[in-house]
């Protein structure tokens, strides 16, 4: 029995495993490369043969653990790929906006290359096209949490709610070869316990191989405080100026955890009954999933709607489809709180909301999420006095706010926690999906204060697993 490490190997995104049984390949995770560093991966062609894979095990629907299937598909995979209801349900929105955005990326690059009289080195390609997202999604095969999967006859999966986005799963896979089961639990992404909407993430008990993430292995999330009164505070202070809060956001999980608590801020009467915008057609069509999905949400979430408060949704709310209507947002004469994608403010509507608020001293512009390195979120979050967007130069004169604690992932305490509550020590534990540096330090804790036996895979490494 073999595992073969394709991804998120000492560095946090492409999630990817193949785990070898019985002569036969079942992948987990088939995630998108993001660093700049590591896009070129994206290129090459899966490190085992598409058409040989039997099967695929898919923990969540972010597309750093989804947006090759496309491409795998292309080059000929044609399995089934297990996942939650709401996976696959996200999914469709999630792996179309991939292909469009690479469809708009090339043409854009086309057109500047033209302008500026050059060539580029590689052709104008994308990854995939929305006809193989296509072909991709009929593919996908909707569980629940804790149904026993029947991957192939030798291979039995399970999904736990990893409580990261909706429908994240820790994945147990039981394996059996030459009459000997072996137990390989794969972490997916852990999520931070109580927060709002989603589940605390499932404690697993027995394996004897974990394939854990490490994401922010290596330190606590900030004092996250009271995320709730740390919010209506940057909200107040604004109307007070008379000015807007722009938030730049991710179109799961962090918009609609945004809409849960300006509700409840809404209906406390802690925050003005003021216009709040949701301005992104996939955060909306997301809260659309989250909504359909409610069984799998928490038990704060259900009784809401038990008690005939709608959850996600509030008066003053306006979910944002049309170019149109997002025009007209900047028309309004009142202060407004505006919540756009891209997350990092690289991309999308939220460039328009900043072009019209970054110059307004009365205006906030309220950072609830990481900014990678590059972005435009971070140069404004890093304090740039002037910034370019569009292709035009703007002085920022609003305010700049943080919030902490909305992470979608457990912090080093949580993490410790999380690997802590095994009963009894697993064979191996492989640290995946964080920097090299952060999954060394994890590893290095893990085996010093548990005792157990760890490893920071390569790019690409197979590991031989046994029983012996
Ligand atoms: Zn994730």
């Amino acid at each position: 029995m073999k595992l073969h490490f394709l991804g998120a190997n000492r560095q946090v995104t492409g999630s990817r495993y193949c785990l070898e049984v019985a002569g036969k390949q079942v992948l987990v995770d088939c995630g998108m490369f993001q660093e700049r560093k590591f896009q070129e991966r994206n290129w090459d062609p899966c490190p085992l043969p598409a058409a040989d894979i039997e099967a695929m095990l898919l923990t969540h629907a972010h597309i750093d653990h989804s947006g090759l299937i496309p491409r795998l598909v292309h080059a000929g995979f044609g399995g089934p790929i297990y996942a939650t209801e709401p996976t696959v349900a996200l999914a469709d929105p999630l792996l179309r906006d991939a292909a469009q955005i690479q469809s708009e990326d090339v043409s854009y690059k086309q057109k500047r290359h033209t302008r500026e009289g050059r060539r580029s080195p590689h052709a104008y390609e994308v990854l995939f096209t929305e006809d193989d997202v296509d072909r991709s999604l009929p593919l996908l095969r909707p569980c629940r949490y804790g149904d026993d999967i029947q991957v192939t006859p030798e291979v039995t999966a399970r999904f736990f709610d990893a409580g990261h986005i909706l429908g994240s799963a820790m994945i147990e896979v039981d394996a059996t070869e030459n009459g000997r089961t072996t137990r390989i639990v794969f972490s997916g992404d852990i999520g931070q316990k109580d927060k709002p909407i989603i589940r605390d993430p499932s404690l697993l008990n027995e394996a004897d191989y974990i394939v854990m993430e490490s994401t922010y292995g290596n330190r606590n999330h900030e004092q996250a405080g009271d995320t709730e009164t740390q919010l209506a505070g940057v909200i107040n202070d604004a109307v007070g100026r008379g000015g807007n809060v722009v938030i730049p956001t991710f179109a799961v999980e962090r918009a609609q955890e945004l809409i849960y608590h300006l509700g409840r801020l809404v209906h406390a009467g802690a925050i003005p009954q003021l216009p709040v915008f949701l301005d992104s057609p996939m955060a909306v069509d997301v809260t659309g999933i989250y909504l359909k999905f409610q069984s799998y949400c928490d038990e704060a979430l259900l009784n809401m709607v038990n008690s005939n408060q709608p959850p996600l949704r509030f008066p003053t709310l306006t979910m944002v489809r049309t170019a149109e209507q997002s025009k007209q947002i900047n028309n309004l004469k009142q202060p407004c709180v505006i919540m756009a994608s891209s997350g990092m403010c690289n991309a999308g509507r939220i460039k328009h909301h900043l072009k019209h608020n970054i110059e307004r001293p009365e205006s906030t512009i309220l950072f609830v999420g990481h900014q990678g390195e590059g972005t435009l979120g971070r140069q404004i979050l890093d304090g740039r006095p002037r910034v370019r967007i569009h292709g035009q130069d703007f002085t920022v004169r609003a305010k700049i706010s943080q919030i902490y604690g909305f992470s979608g992932h457990a912090d080093h305490d949580g993490l410790v926690r999380w690997i802590s509550h095994f009963k009894r020590p697993p064979r191996r534990v492989f640290l995946t999906h964080g920097e090299e540096s952060v999954a060394l330090v994890l590893a290095g804790e893990i085996s010093q204060k548990l005792g157990y036996a760890t490893q920071v895979p390569y790019y690409q490494e197979a590991v031989e697993l046994t029983l012996a």
